[in-house]
């Protein structure tokens, strides 16, 4: 990868994890190799189109040959930057948000929830898998003495820009947002949206009998 940095279309990352996700699961099975035409069967992708993907970062595997799984995986490891170790704050220690803390899997990626905040006095002081609520007052002191790649918005929906803008002065590069808003941040802060009750919608609308998609 070069200095200068390298161009990924939207499409192409959102696939990335996809692909992370199939050659964990093909190394678990103790598949060794894949070839391009099997692995793009089971993702439901042309075989040029993994190509073409995997091109944007200097391309993987032979050509009739396939793919090393294990190898591949490591490569997407690195790409997706699961090689590293990420401190993350949840804002809004509710039912999602303590659902997040409790969620042991992100851990093994990486990704360690370390404090949730709220405005909640029933809720600040108490702990989820050991880790403290703190009340909404301490952020910018918390996020000032303890490093903090990620924060995870899981406030009520009115409540998100105002946290997000003091996350961003306090310096948070990356925004998880949970709540069922846009929120608006300058440019160097990437936010990722998770807004499940979309993915709801989504689904309600696709099991319409009337709706052919295409
Ligand atoms: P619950 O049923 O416990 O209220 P919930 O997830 O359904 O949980 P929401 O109304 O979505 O409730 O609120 C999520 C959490 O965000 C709650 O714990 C609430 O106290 C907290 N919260 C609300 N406003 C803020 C804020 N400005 N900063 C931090 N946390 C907040």
């Amino acid at each position: 990868m070069s200095k200068e940095g390298i161009y990924v279309s939207e499409a192409v990352i959102r696939r990335l994890p996809k692909y992370y996700r199939y050659l964990d699961d093909l190394e678990k099975v103790g598949i060794e190799r894949v070839s391009s035409k099997e692995l793009s069967r089971r993702m439901g992708l042309t075989a040029s189109q993994i190509r073409q993907d995997f091109n944007c970062f200097g391309g993987f595997g032979q050509q009739g040959y396939g793919y090393n799984v294990s190898e591949l995986k490591k490569e997407l490891i690195k790409i997706l930057g699961l090689d590293k170790r990420y401190n993350l704050i949840v804002i809004g220690a509710g039912n999602m948000g303590q659902a997040l803390a409790n969620y042991v899997a992100f851990e093994k990626e990486g990704f360690y929830i370390r404090a949730l905040f709220d405005i909640n006095p029933k809720l600040i002081g108490m702990t989820i898998r050991d880790i403290k609520i703190y009340d909404l007052d301490y952020l910018e002191e918390y996020i000032k003495m303890n490093p903090t790649d990620i924060a995870v918005i899981t406030t009520p929906r009115q409540e998100a820009q105002a946290i997000a803008d003091r996350l961003v002065t306090s310096g948070i590069k990356g925004i998880w947002n949970f709540a069922a808003v846009d929120i608006e941040v300058p440019q160097d802060v990437v936010v990722e949206n998770a807004h499940i009750s979309d993915s709801l919608f989504t689904l309600s609308f696709k099991t319409r009998e009337d709706i052919k998609l295409i």
